[in-house]
């Protein structure tokens, strides 16, 4: 069996946006998934707001999927092109029988629109009659729909042109302290995680390989995978290219057979026998958890 995730342990804190990245096959979607229980996690437990939900029956997860909803990256795909507006938002409310009646249900679902920057009066038009960024904002809107506590965003913006992204994300950012809302936010793209997270969560292969508050990992990654992140970061500045460059060893390694000790080792520059033989567990480091036997000073 290939464990796309394992061993790891993470605590989302209410009101914040924590941000999960790392390269594609990293393991970030398979985790998000898992806090949601779309995937089954084959051990280990997941908590939402106190309680172990891991052994949840199906009618005890319907009231947690109230509470914990997901936006998807494609909004092209994610929205059912034979359902008009007024049926992909309250589809949630209907399932879940939270108005009392079609006037009321109506009122929620234009309520919903204006919220996200949709005119309520194009409740009746279908998803291909607006653009890639009013899709998302219908995605969004349908999530929104039973006042959840938790959103995880799965790539939210990374199908839709840079020009829209930064007002997807904001919208993001203004629901967010509208509603109190708590964001699990799956991005490979390291600026819009810096735009949009309070703390990052870096992962390699599966694992966690740092934890910390966005600025100060940006500013001084403690991991060399973080930093080898941060530097593959498009810049056309040549010193900083040289740098990266020093840093880009070894082939990608499979996640169906990774490499003993710490999976980065073969592309890491500062690897010493240890890291073949130990795994690194992951350590507190001041505000940071790191896991790497030489973290970077
Ligand atoms: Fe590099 Fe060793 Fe740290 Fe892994 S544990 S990131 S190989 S220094």
């Amino acid at each position: 069996m290939v464990h796309a995730v394992s061993g790891v342990s993470l605590e989302i804190y209410k009101g914040e946006t924590l941000s999960l990245v790392g390269e594609s096959g990293c393991g970030k979607s398979t985790l998000g998934r898992m806090m949601m229980r779309l995937i089954e996690p084959t051990e280990g437990q997941i908590f939402f707001e106190g309680k172990d939900i891991t052994a949840f029956s199906e009618s005890q997860m319907i009231q947690v999927y109230k509470k914990i909803q997901m936006i998807f990256q494609d909004p092209y795909a994610s929205l059912d092109p034979r359902m008009k507006v007024r049926d992909l938002i309250g589809e949630p409310l209907l399932t879940h029988r939270v108005c009392a009646g079609k006037e009321e249900t109506d009122q929620r679902i234009k309520e919903l629109m204006h919220m996200v920057g949709i005119r309520p009066e194009l409740i009746d038009r279908y998803p291909h009659q607006f653009s890639g960024g009013q899709r998302q904002r219908i995605g969004i809107a349908r999530a929104l729909a039973l006042n959840p506590r938790l959103i995880v965003c799965d790539e939210p913006v990374s199908a839709l042109d840079v020009s829209i992204q930064s007002q997807i994300l904001n919208l993001l950012k203004d629901l967010q302290q509208e509603f109190d809302l708590t964001y699990l936010f799956i991005s490979h793209d390291l600026g819009v995680v810096h735009y949009i997270s309070d703390r990052v969560c870096v992962m390699f292969l599966g694992k966690i390989c740092e934890i910390g508050e966005t600025g100060e990992i940006y500013e001084k990654p403690l991991h060399p995978y973080t930093r080898f992140l941060l530097q593959a970061v498009p810049d056309m500045d040549p010193e900083k290219v040289q740098k990266r460059e020093q840093i880009l060893t070894g082939e990608i390694p499979s996640a169906v057979n990774p490499p003993s000790g710490c999976r980065f080792r073969t592309r890491c520059p500062y690897a010493g026998d240890i890291c073949r033989d130990k795994e690194p567990e992951i350590r507190q480091l001041g505000d940071r958890k790191v896991a790497c036997h030489f973290p970077l000073g």
